[in-house]
């Protein structure tokens, strides 16, 4: 029996035959919207291999042009446990396949993998390193709760000056009247992904009125994707169960200093061993030095548009800015890349560029920060 007004996650009507239930799910052509449909099995898959090929109709690059429309293959990649469902039922993300041999323009999972497997042999140089960098990734997915026109439910200018307030990691309705729901909301979405099996890191009331984040990871090579992109999934279902909207747009109200980021985190195996800080500095020293635009191009799925209004955004103060490189250690302030106060004091870890929007392709800004931190692709 359900007690708690807000435990949503029971189905209405618990199924306990034999079946599978299994959710096939998928990012649409722009990368960062989701969709699913169902699909029921005779027995319980042990991986995501033995979930069987599907096809759908859908967009064959992000614009969407009438003529790239297309049937193509929906090929499971990545298997969770259904929260929705609960076990033994699934859920699985899926890419794009124009055929069996060739993958969709949008499968950018596909490209990422080809990268990764580049650290251990790359073809071009002929370079292959003495221990296996072993590349691990962390998203910070931020996002608002929003009314149906996009604005933040608890947005309210007259109010409040949100280039001085600081709700960060704040409890109680003094800044946000719907602060309760929204938290309610937050910490489901983080137990849902934990039941699937999701690498779900913590999460934080961010600073914009419903605005919030998770983390996720860290996660090796192009798994980050399956587990952040299954997360927004999750998120977004759950949002449809509390009748609430939430955004990924980087910018959701034109002009003000409201923006949310999809910070990446990035380490490989040397930058994690004692002494390891001296391989980050050399990885962002790649970073500084390479030209900006293809990995800019590379963070933002709409191809540098909407996070340019992001980094352009001089009001707000907790991202970078377009076009100026600045690392600094311990400083999230005008900062692009950051190495964390414990890194340094460590002297090993991990560090993070920030300039990545909230709506990031998880595979193409992996892919874009190995290519541009590690070979020097764009140097
Ligand atoms: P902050 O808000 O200070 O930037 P968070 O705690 O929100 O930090 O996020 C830290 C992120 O770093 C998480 O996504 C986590 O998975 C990631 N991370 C932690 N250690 C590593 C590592 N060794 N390699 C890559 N990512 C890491
Ligand atoms: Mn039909
Ligand atoms: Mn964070
Ligand atoms: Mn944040
Ligand atoms: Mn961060």
């Amino acid at each position: 029996m359900t007690t708690n007004k807000y435990d949503l996650l029971l189905p209405d009507i618990p199924y306990s035959g034999d079946k599978v239930i299994i959710e096939y799910v998928y990012a649409n052509h722009t990368g960062y919207e989701f969709c699913s449909k169902t699909r029921i099995v005779d027995a319980v898959p042990a991986a995501f291999e033995d979930c069987p090929l599907w096809d759908n109709y859908m967009w064959d690059d992000v614009e969407g042009k009438p003529e790239n429309l297309k049937e193509m293959i929906l090929k499971p990649v990545a298997m969770f446990e259904n929260p929705f469902f609960r076990s033994p039922h699934k859920i699985v993300l899926c890419e794009f396949w124009l055929n069996m041999e060739t993958p969709s323009t949008i499968n950018t999972r596909y490209t990422c993998k080809k990268t990764m497997e580049r650290l251990n042999f790359d073809p071009i140089s002929g370079y292959r390193p003495k221990q296996p960098h072993d590349p691990w990734f962390g998203i910070e997915q931020e996002y608002f709760v929003t009314r149906d026109d996009g604005v933040p439910v608890s947005y309210d200018p007259k109010k409040y000056n949100y280039e001085k307030l600081i709700i960060y990691t704040k409890i109680g309705h003094r800044h946000d009247k719907n602060i309760g729901i929204e938290r309610e909301l937050s910490n489901r979405h983080m137990t849902a992904c934990l039941n699937a099996g999701i690498k779900f890191g913590g999460l934080v009331r961010e600073n914009g009125p419903s605005q919030w984040e998770y983390q996720i990871g860290p996660c090796p090579g192009e798994t980050i994707g399956d587990h952040l992109n299954m997360s927004r999934y999750i998120l977004q279902r759950l949002a449809e169960i509390f009748g609430l909207r939430v955004t990924f747009h980087p910018v959701p109200v034109h002009g003000s200093p409201l923006t949310s980021s999809g910070h990446l985190n990035f380490s490989t195996s040397k930058m994690r061993a004692k002494g390891g800080i001296t391989f980050i500095r050399h990885a962002i020293n790649l970073l500084a030095n390479s030209e900006q635009d293809p990995l800019l191009k590379m963070y933002d799925p709409t191809l540098n548009q909407e996070n340019n209004e992001r980094l352009s955004n001089t009001s707000g103060h907790w991202h970078p800015h377009l076009h100026k490189f600045v690392c600094d250690v311990a400083n999230k302030v005008f900062v692009t890349v950051r190495i964390p106060l414990l890194v340094n004091i460590n002297g090993y870890g991990y560090f993070e560029d920030r300039r990545p929007s909230s709506a990031l392709d998880p595979y193409a800004a992996a892919d874009g920060i190995v290519r541009s931190s590690i070979f020097g692709d764009f140097l």
